[in-house]
């Protein structure tokens, strides 16, 4: 039991090292796709709830890409509690997770199109694509 749990820590450890070595912040990817189709946006848009990472306020949509280990991505592979200090990760996480459902609730009363993208769903680039092709459609027409 201990020589598995071990292997754990070694493991999460590691991965939490390339994550941040391999410098590929979800954000950037987001915005190099967004720029790719020709989305306009601002940036970490701090007057809007949760200052999503991407936003658009004429056009009504928002964007948040999130850490999946820092935003506790439930059933991913990088959304794991480390083994120690359990009582103080899963603290933590709640609170994480419930500010972001809340922030995204305030942004859709105000009627905005939110998007939540994942570090590990910006693996796939096409599929990245595909869902923010699909931002603002409604309102491309009024704000063009
Ligand atoms: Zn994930």
């Amino acid at each position: 039991v201990k020589r598995s749990r071990l292997k754990t820590d070694a493991q999460r450890a590691a991965l939490m090292r390339r994550v941040r070595r391999s410098g590929t912040p979800p954000e950037r990817i987001v915005r190099e796709v967004a720029s790719e189709i020709g989305l306009r946006y601002r940036c970490n848009v701090k007057s809007l709830p949760g200052s999503p990472d991407l936003a658009n306020k004429r056009g009504r949509w928002a964007i948040f890409a999130n850490g999946c280990f820092w935003h506790h991505h439930k059933g991913c592979k990088l959304g794991t509690h480390p083994a120690r200090n359990a009582k103080f990760w899963a603290d933590k996480f709640a609170a994480n997770r419930a500010r972001d459902a809340r922030k995204v609730r305030e942004l859709r009363a105000l009627g905005f199109e939110v998007l939540v993208v994942w570090q590990c769903q910006t693996a796939d680039r096409k599929r990245l694509f595909a869902r923010l092709s699909k931002l603002g459609e409604s309102s491309a027409v009024e704000a063009a």
